[in-house]
Order: C-alpha cells, then sequence, then structure tokens
C-alpha cells in the first residue's frame, strides 16, 4: 500500500478522512508501523493525490487532515487487455498486476481451453475483483479503477464485440509461434489479447487473425499468462 487510497465519501468537508476497513487499517499498523504525527501518501478514488497527516489510529479507525490533493495519477496504458479467463488464484494476481502496471481496460474472455467452472469462481464477484484492483492501485500510487468487463462467448465476442474495439486500435495477438516478434516502445492505442494457460486453439488463432489482429510472439519460451502480460505491457509501452 504505497498510497491509501479513499472513497469520496472517506472524506469530510473540514478535509478529515476516516478509514475503518479492517485491511487497511492492519496495513496502516503493521507495515507501514505508522504513529500520530506522520504523513503518509494518500489519493481519493478517481481523483488526486497528496499527502495526509495521521491524527490518531486505533483498532477501529485512523484520522487523517489532508493536504492538498492536488497531484494527478499516472499516466494510464492505451491498452485495453482482453484476457482469456484465468484460474482464479492466477485472476487475482493478474488483476492486480495489469492495474499496477496501468491498464484501464480489461476484457476477461471465455476461449476453448478456459475450464467452464472457472467462470462460477466466487472470485468473479464485482467485489472480489474490486479489491485486486485496489491492491494494484496502491501497489502503484494510482486512483483511477480499470474497468472490467466479462466476455462469456468466444464467437460473440468475435462477431458482435471485437470489430467495435478495433476502431481506432491496433489489435495484437500475443501467440507463440506468430511470424512477428511482439514490437517495442509503441504509443498507438493497442488491444491486446493474451490466451489461457493451454493458448489459443488453432480455429481462435484464424478467427483473431482475420478480424484484423497481428500475431506477435515474445521469443521461443513459453510463459505463464501473468509473466506473459507483463513481459507484453513493458515491451509493448
Ligand atoms: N501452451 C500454449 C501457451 C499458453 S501460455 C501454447 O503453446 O500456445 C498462455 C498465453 O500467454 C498464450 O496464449 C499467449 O497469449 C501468452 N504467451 C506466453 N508465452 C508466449 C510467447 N512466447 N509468445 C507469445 N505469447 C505468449
Amino acid at each position: 500500500m504505497n498510497l491509501i487510497l479513499l472513497a469520496p465519501e472517506e472524506i469530510t468537508h473540514d478535509r478529515l478522512a476516516r478509514v475503518r476497513d479492517p485491511r487497511r487499517l492492519a496495513h496502516l499498523r503493521e507495515v507501514h508501523r505508522a504513529r500520530p504525527g506522520d504523513r503518509l501518501t494518500l489519493g481519493v478514488e478517481g481523483g488526486g493525490i497528496g499527502r495526509g497527516e495521521l491524527l490518531s489510529l486505533d483498532e477501529h479507525e485512523a484520522r487523517f487532515a489532508l493536504e492538498e490533493m492536488g497531484q494527478p495519477p499516472p499516466p494510464a496504458l492505451p491498452v485495453h487487455l482482453v484476457l482469456a479467463l484465468p484460474r482464479p488464484r492466477m485472476l487475482a494476481r493478474s488483476l492486480e498486476h495489469v492495474t499496477a502496471l496501468g491498464v484501464k481496460r480489461i476484457t476477461l474472455l471465455h476461449t476453448r481451453r478456459v475450464e467452464k467452472s472457472y467462470w462460477m469462481s466466487p472470485e468473479l464477484a464485482p467485489q472480489k475483483i474490486r479489491t485486486h484492483l485496489v491492491l494494484g492501485l496502491e501497489q502503484a500510487r494510482d486512483t483511477r479503477l480499470p474497468e472490467v468487463e466479462l466476455a462469456k462467448g468466444f464467437r460473440p465476442f468475435v462477431e458482435d464485440r471485437l470489430p467495435d474495439l478495433l476502431k481506432g486500435r491496433r489489435g495484437l495477438l500475443a501467440h507463440p509461434g506468430m511470424p512477428r516478434a511482439c514490437p517495442r516502445g509503441i504509443e498507438d492505442p493497442t488491444l491486446l489479447l493474451v490466451g489461457p494457460e493451454g493458448g489459443f486453439i488453432p480455429w481462435e488463432v484464424e478467427r483473431l487473425l482475420e478480424a484484423g489482429c497481428e500475431g506477435i510472439h515474445l521469443g521461443p519460451r513459453i510463459l505463464r499468462v501473468e509473466t506473459a502480460v507483463t513481459a507484453l505491457l513493458s515491451r509493448l509501452f
């Protein structure tokens, strides 16, 4: 928690912030070892970043006096990430990592090699997803939550959604064995597609290429989804 993210309703009109949830309170005590008088970095969800003086901290509540909160959050990456739905534990970590890296739009996609049971996971509950996004924001000192959408059918996604997503975006399909290497240091708005643990099946690759995506590879090593996503984003942007 390199930044304490405050919901707008946690801030009173006289610039006092009250934090009451057990996760942030425990973090303040155990990791920050915060004491009254300490000045910590705080951010307002969807808004600015600044500092606040800790006025009090006990089991139930931390109170901060906010100073200037006008600093903008770090810039977002110009990417919409389409990620084949990973297994629940990997989903949690992937959401945190990509949020920390600055992704603001995420589509979780069903593909042939995504296990159907993953769609029933409690990790997909909006509140759970939000928790992982918030952890990523706090890690990276960001305040703007990514939007996450679920696409539970591959064919409807390709037919109904993909054409719009590719308007004004460069579609990049990460798939081992594609002829082109992943480009570096691009600035174009991009739609990046990453497959499941078992990879995209050939039929899916054909549909995505047909729709206008460019196939790209990251070299001969097959990486885990969360490593591949991190490597792709850092190399692309
Ligand atoms: N067994 C699968 C690989 C799955 S890895 C196969 O051989 O196709 C999970 C996902 O990470 C892949 O679908 C791809 O999107 C991405 N990925 C991992 N390693 C990659 C590489 N070397 N090049 C391009 N994409 C890669």
